[in-house]
């Protein structure tokens, strides 16, 4: 893929471009590393666990993740599948894409990880709590879901007006860009 990776920032709920399911990565070249380092950047400058590729703008099925801080926990995963699920909790969720926003619902608190790193390469994980939460939003993103779609109706009301915000920014975009 010939994009500066630099270019590259979060979008925010509602782009369109988080609502389509994204597509397989097919070519392991020099691109994906340099991409999977401007995500890890974004992700940390916001504060958050995990960002999908479709979350700057990219059709492609890969997330970056990453739920200790510790540099060496940096997890890069590509074209993933979930399976062997286990029980389900209930936990807050927020997003990067739809900053001030959470929701409380339901997610399974573990799971199998099957895909495949920077150079292709096929790997399995095993996760539970944090880490199976985090795949399971992550692969969302890829499918083009929101935790939007997971809220209640009281999560829905609560924050009615943040949406609204959102919504409004999009439309006309406050201040220069940069
Ligand atoms: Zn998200």
């Amino acid at each position: 893929m010939d994009i500066d990776v630099a270019s590259l920032r979060i979008i925010h709920y509602p782009d369109p471009r988080l609502r389509k399911a994204a597509k397989p990565v097919e070519s392991f070249d020099a691109f994906l590393p340099r991409l999977a380092e401007r995500m890890f950047a974004l992700m940390r400058a916001d504060e958050g666990i995990g960002l999908a590729a479709p979350q700057v703008g990219l059709s492609l099925r890969l997330f970056v993740c990453n739920i200790t801080g510790e540099p060496k926990d940096d997890l890069v995963v590509i074209n993933p599948r979930l399976s062997d699920f286990g029980e389900s909790d209930q936990s807050e969720e927020g997003c990067l894409s739809i900053p001030d926003v959470r929701g409380t619902f339901l997610r399974y608190m573990s799971c199998k990880l099957s895909a495949q790193d920077l150079s292709g390469k096929p790997f399995e994980l095993a996760g539970t709590d944090l880490a199976a939460r985090c795949w399971q939003h992550e692969c969302d993103h890829l499918d083009g879901k929101l935790i939007l779609d997971r809220f209640s109706e009281a999560d829905k009301i609560a924050n009615r007006r943040k949406l609204k915000q959102l919504e409004a920014d999009f439309k006309a975009p406050r201040g220069a860009k940069a």
